[in-house]
């Protein structure tokens, strides 16, 4: 008889909804504020504010609905620095929420429909302890608390509000089926008992002066807000799958209106973990430097490191509306990156761990580079992209000394190495002709450190043709920088409980010596001096390295020259075994 009473109910309640949205369908983003959000939210938000509606042809943008929610019901785990940072990376990743709101926000509605529940005998207070509960489920069933009155359970749930009990001594539970297949309907738990400061109290005006020490657990709340906000559809990962039971039996109990309920598969990337609590244990134990390190794979990780709003949102969206579990590799970021970036990406040449060179014949080789028409000296036009000609060019001018990169140089020869060593050639970029290495020039006596190498221009017509062509900065006017190597965060695929074990040592390589070419501060390309820890939008590829953009502990002014001027790498030109 029920049955068909909450059925006659659901259409009234049905028409109502109808009547309130209209054409307007709409989903929300809730989000706990207890970490950053990481790269599966992102596909969560990519979910909820796009493509849910595109799946769902809805193409009409007015009629596109999202509401950004902060669940906000567990105040231990929860702070305003987090709260702040979800805003900043929504708006970042650019998307417009149709409005914000809290759970808290609901804490005293939420605190009516409980009330009302115990009244129609379907919630009652419980002083079974946690494990208790988990493991005593014959007890829980016949145990007195079940059977109390109504009464004694008002009582008991006032004095739970004012405060008179200790935490972790009772809770209400929703009176469900303890003979269910399903154990999330095994009475959950709606209200526990804390006495910690809710971060949001500003936000919830009924709270009062003392606010709350019974808070609403997850699966209570997340269903009677997405009602009373109006959501059509509410999507979660499928981890929730089993809770949809007592999402629609909790709506049902109080005739609220019942959004469609939702499941998508969670993102799982290779090498990274993809959960808040894990990630808070990286930033507290120091193995990172904070939630925005670019190793995290959170989104202010993420843009730090380099990687677009564009980039994100086509990685999503390649990863579409899927059920099955699956972890997805971090080359499929990396190449949605790449394919991005080179079409945007200025060139520059620099190098990580220089080697100086002097070279022996520069006068010679400038003559005959003029007589060969060049008024301007060594200097050569370079185009900002290799593939775009609209994207303009920049002049690389050659000095009498210039940096290698060391890995470009070999004391000793071999077959299979094309690079510089003494007595062989190389090609050098945009040069065109060969550099040869005559001397090495050691620090000290004891011939252990190289201080450089006195080398010889060959653009001759019978010289060899090298097997590489070798980048190089111009050492007069090179800038000194630091760049800055990213690798996967872990050594295994999919991190184990072990997790903690498996972390890459080599996860940051930093350069601390590097040099870059001038034309790098072209046009304020740097930005340096205006970055003030919002990422520079100019991203460089570094001829060979890979793709840079400027890091915003950056402090180097062009105009003085002074402060450093640091590049984190945002990922590979191309696909790389990792280090
Ligand atoms: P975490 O374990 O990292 O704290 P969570 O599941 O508790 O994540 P919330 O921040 O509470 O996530 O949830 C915000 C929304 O983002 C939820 O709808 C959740 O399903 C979704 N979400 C969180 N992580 C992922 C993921 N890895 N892939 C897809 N969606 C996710
Ligand atoms: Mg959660
Ligand atoms: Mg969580």
């Amino acid at each position: 008889a029920r049955d068909i009473e909450w059925a006659k109910n659901s259409i009234e309640l049905e028409k109502e909804h109808q009547q309130i949205n209209g054409n307007i369908i709409r989903t929300r983003f809730p989000p706990e504020p207890n970490g950053y959000l990481h790269m599966g939210h992102a596909k969560s938000i990519n979910m909820n504010f796009s493509l849910a509606f595109d799946k769902l042809g809805i193409t009409d943008q007015k009629n596109r609905k999202t509401i950004f929610r902060y669940d906000d019901t567990n105040p231990d785990a929860e702070s305003q620095e987090y709260i702040n940072s979800f805003v900043d990376d929504i708006k970042w990743l650019g998307f417009t929420p149709e409005r914000t709101t809290y759970s808290s926000d609901n804490f005293q509605q939420l605190y009516d429909y409980a009330i009302q529940l115990i009244k129609s005998d379907k919630a009652y207070c419980c002083d079974m302890t946690k494990i208790e509960m988990e493991t005593q489920r014959e007890l829980a069933m016949k145990r007195r608390n079940r059977n109390c009155s109504v009464e004694r359970n008002l009582e008991i749930f006032e004095k739970m509000k004012l405060g008179l009990y200790d935490e972790g001594t009772w809770t209400l539970r929703l009176k469900m089926d303890f003979t269910s297949s399903n154990p999330n309907m095994y009475d959950l738990v709606a209200y526990r008992i804390r006495y910690t400061a809710h971060p949001a109290a500003a936000h919830s005006s009924d709270n009062g002066e003392n606010g709350w020490c019974i808070y609403p657990n997850y699966d209570f709340t997340h269903g009677i807000c997405d009602s009373i906000e109006h959501i059509d559809y509410s999507i979660c990962t499928l981890e929730f799958e089993t809770r949809r039971e007592p999402y629609y039996w909790i709506l049902a109990q109080l005739n609220m209106f019942r959004p469609n309920v939702y499941e998508m598969s969670r993102l799982n990337l290779q090498y990274t973990v993809l959960s808040k609590r894990r990630l808070l244990k990286l930033v507290q134990k120091g193995i990172v430097g904070g939630w925005d390190d670019c190793r995290m794979p959170t989104l202010s990780g993420y843009r730090r490191r380099g990687f677009t709003p564009e980039i994100i949102t086509k990685f999503c969206n390649d990863l579409g509306a899927t059920r099955a579990a699956n972890v997805i590799e971090m080359e499929k970021l990396y190449s949605t990156a790449r394919i991005s970036l080179s079409t945007k990406t200025i060139r520059a040449m620099a190098v990580l761990q220089p080697i100086k060179i002097n070279i022996m014949n520069w006068i010679d080789a400038v003559k005959e580079s003029n007589e060969e028409g060049d008024k301007n000296g060594m200097t050569f036009e370079v185009q900002n992209s290799p593939t775009d000609t609209t994207m303009g060019s920049h002049t690389i001018g050659m000095t009498s000394s210039i940096y290698i990169d060391s890995t470009d140089f070999r004391l000793v020869d071999d077959t299979d190495y094309y690079g510089l060593a003494p007595n062989k050639a190389v090609g050098l970029k945009y040069y065109g002709g060969n550099l040869i290495c005559d001397e090495i020039i050691y620090e000290d006596d004891d011939r252990k450190v190289i201080k450089k190498l006195n080398c010889h221009l060959d653009n001759s017509l019978t010289r060899n043709k090298p097997k590489t062509w070798i980048s190089w900065v111009p050492a007069t006017t090179a800038i000194d920088c630091e760049i800055r190597i990213y690798n996967h965060l872990f050594t295994v695929p999919e991190p184990t409980d072990l997790w903690e074990d498996e972390i890459n040592s080599k996860s940051e390589i930093i350069y601390s010596k590097g040099k870059i070419d001038s034309s790098v501060l072209i046009n304020d390309m740097c930005c340096c001096t205006k970055i003030n820890r919002k990422q520079s939008n100019q991203a460089f590829q570094f001829e060979r390295i890979g793709y840079f953009v400027v890091d915003y502990d950056s402090t180097y002014n062009a105009t003085t020259g002074k402060g450093r001027l640091i590049f984190n790498r945002t990922v590979t030109l191309k696909e790389e075994v990792s280090k």
